[in-house]
C-alpha cells in the first residue's frame, strides 16, 4: 500500500463514494491485488475498479506488490478490513503474513474474485489452488489434480498425465450455462457471444467447482482442447463465497480492450463480484446484454442509462 498516491487515493474514493451515496447504499470496500503479472496489470486494475466502482456499488482499494524480483517482505496486507478481494496477481510468492492472512480472511468467509490470470499463480501453494479451484501453467501437471471439462451433462474429472493450462488463438466464442439456479446468472440467457479473448483450457486443480456457472467449446481449429471447457464458477472453499472467472485477457490499451469491454464479462464480473461479498445479487439484468447471436460493448466500462444516452 506504499506505493500509493493518498491524495490521489482520497479523491478517487470520495469519487466513488458520492456515486454510491446517489444509488442510496453503502458501498462493498473491495481490495484488488496486483502489481506483478504476466499480463498487462496496468491497465487492467484500472479496467476492473472502474467497472466495479462506476456500477456504483462498490469502493476498490489498491494492493500493490513490489516489481518482479525485488524484495516481497514488506509486502504485507491486511485483508480483513474488506468484504471483497479481487485477484489480479500473477508473480512472486507472498510472505508468510500475507498468506496466512489470506487463508484465514477466506476460511472466515471472506468474498473473492479469481480474475483470469490469477489462477496461473502460487502453483505450490495448497490452499490457494484450492481457492481457485482450477489452475494452469507455472509447472502444473497430474500432482497438481485432474483435467476438469462438460461432457455428457457432467462436469469430468480427468486424472490422466499431462501439462496444466493452454489456450489457442483468442477467437469470439459462445458461452453455455450449467446450471439455472445460482443468483449469478438468474435471469441471463443460457447462451451469449463472447467477445475476442483467450479461452483458457486443460486447467488442472483440486477441481472442487461448487457451481459451474459457464463452459465454452474450445475448438481444435483454434488451437483447442475440443473439450466444453469450465469458465466461470464458483469454489467451495472453506465458508469462502468465491467467484473465478477465467474470461478478460486484458488488451493493450484501456481503449483497445476488447475482452473486458464485453458486456458479458463485465455484467458476470458485477454479478459475481457482489455474490461474493453479499451472498446476494441485487442488480437487474441490463438490457444490453447480449445474446446468442450478437455480442455487445461497454467501451467506457459502465452500463448506459437512460440518462447517459
Ligand atoms: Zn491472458
Amino acid at each position: 500500500m506504499k506505493h500509493l498516491n493518498m491524495r490521489k487515493l482520497l479523491l478517487l474514493a470520495s469519487a466513488a463514494l458520492i456515486a454510491c451515496t446517489i444509488y442510496g447504499r453503502k458501498p462493498i470496500k473491495a481490495l484488488l491485488v496486483t502489481g506483478q503479472n504476466n499480463h498487462n496489470w496496468e491497465v487492467s486494475r484500472y479496467v476492473l475498479k472502474d467497472i466495479l466502482e462506476q456500477s456504483g456499488l462498490f469502493l476498490v482499494d489498491f494492493a500493490i506488490s513490489p516489481e518482479r524480483g525485488k524484495d516481497m517482505s514488506g509486502f504485507i496486507v491486511d485483508f480483513s478490513p474488506y468484504s471483497l478481494v479481487i485477484l489480479d496477481y500473477n508473480g512472486a510468492p507472498w510472505p508468510a503474513e500475507t498468506m496466512s492472512n489470506f487463508e484465514q480472511y477466506a476460511q472466515k468467509g471472506g468474498g473473492i474474485v479469481v480474475y483470469h490470470a490469477a489462477d496461473n499463480s502460487f502453483p505450490k501453494w495448497e490452499a490457494y489452488n484450492e481457492i481457485c479451484g482450477l489452475g494452469g501453467w507455472e509447472g502444473r501437471n497430474e500432482k497438481s489434480g485432474p483435467y476438469a471439462y462438460w461432457s455428457n451433462g457432467e462436469l469430468v474429472k480427468d486424472y490422466s498425465p499431462g501439462n496444466g493450462g493452454s489456450h489457442g488463438s483468442q477467437h469470439e466464442y459462445m458461452m453455455n450455462s450449467r446450471t439455472n439456479a445460482h443468483p449469478i446468472i438468474k435471469g441471463l440467457p443460457n447462451r451469449w457471444a463472447h467477445a475476442k479473448d483467450e479461452l483458457y483450457d486443460r486447467m488442472r486443480g483440486p477441481a472442487n467447482i461448487d457451481a459451474l456457472l459457464y463452459t465454452a467449446y474450445s475448438d481444435t481449429d483454434k488451437g483447442g482442447s475440443g473439450r466444453e471447457e469450465p469458465l466461470i464458477f464458483t469454489v467451495k472453499y472453506g465458508k469462502a463465497r468465491i467467484f473465478h472467472t477465467m474470461l478478460g485477457h486484458c488488451g493493450a490499451t484501456y481503449e483497445n480492450n476488447p475482452a473486458m469491454q464485453c458486456t458479458g464479462f463485465q455484467v458476470l464480473l458485477l454479478r459475481g463480484a457482489e455474490w461474493a461479498a453479499t451472498g446476494k445479487v441485487t442488480q437487474k439484468v441490463p438490457k444490453d446484454f447480449p445474446s446468442s447471436s450478437y455480442i455487445t460493448y461497454r467501451h467506457n466500462y459502465k452500463e448506459q442509462t437512460d440518462e447517459s444516452q
